[in-house]
């Protein structure tokens, strides 16, 4: 009996232990990913995932364009359907966009012609809105296997993670804690990912407005990128870093395990 308790518990733990290195956004197990910049430049990227989601988007973008300030926005393909005109000035403000799928499912879940379908039918609704395409994507939940990798490469997408750990900013804590969350891990070269929507949720009548709400992500950007600024830091969007990243070896093993 105790032993069988002690196999389980083995068990559990060995599970935790692999699901720890699945999830975590620096590993490059299933093959190379973006996590992190130049780690001997004072530059961060502020990256954006789950919207467009009016009126928080916008109003980001406000804070960014007051502080002279540009992101990068890894946009779900059915908000951007429905909110087309957000991306638009999103991309009309200089920030970058990103690639986060159509409607935000563990890809790892996908065969390769859904992972081609959710990519290419995001690609166009943001190419609708910008007339740009993207080359950047990053996946739901971090979620990613080899498969997934494999083919995002094939069709021509960086795949990008993040360095700083997430600040749980969906649990709705107030602006400072997801400020000082973040803080705490910005460092040279660091990926910083906060949230400015809920999965790609349209939020129409029919959803709870907490569900969309993002207004403590507006006030953490203006607390971040006051406070970076103030320490020197440069904000830059992915292609900008990835440009940086070709001029020297590739640093992938980020810091997040920390
Ligand atoms: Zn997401």
């Amino acid at each position: 009996m105790a032993r069988g308790i002690v196999a389980l518990v083995l068990l559990a733990a060995g599970i935790f232990a692999a699901y720890e290195v699945v999830e975590n956004p620096a590993n490059q197990l299933f093959g190379k990913t973006l996590v992190s910049g130049p780690a001997d430049r004072r530059v961060v990227a502020l990256t954006y995932d789950d919207g467009p989601n009016p009126p928080y988007t916008d109003q980001i973008l406000e804070v960014l364009r007051a502080e002279h300030v540009r992101a990068t926005f890894f946009v779900v393909g059915r908000a951007v359907e429905a909110y087309p005109g957000v991306v638009q000035r999103e991309a009309a403000g200089g920030n970058a966009i990103g690639n986060h799928t159509w409607s935000h499912g563990h890809l790892v879940l996908y065969d390769a012609g859904g992972l081609r379908r959710t990519l290419e039918r995001t690609d166009a609704a943001i190419y609708a809105a910008t007339k740009q395409h993207t080359r950047i994507m990053r996946p739901p939940f971090g979620s990613r296997d080899w498969l997934v990798l494999d083919e995002v490469r094939k069709l021509g997408y960086t795949p990008v993670m993040w360095s700083v750990p997430l600040a749980n900013d969906w649990e709705y804590p107030p602006a400072h804690v997801i400020a000082s969350r973040v803080l705490h891990y910005a460092r040279d070269g660091a990926i910083i990912a906060l949230h400015d929507g809920n999965r790609g949720i349209i939020c129409g009548a029919r959803v709870s407005p907490r569900t969309c709400d993002r207004s403590a992500d507006v006030e953490a950007t203006r607390l971040i990128v006051e406070t970076l600024k103030r320490e020197g830091y440069r904000f830059v969007t992915i292609p900008e870093l990835l440009r940086m990243e070709n001029g020297s070896p590739i640093r992938t093993a980020g810091r997040a395990a920390e």
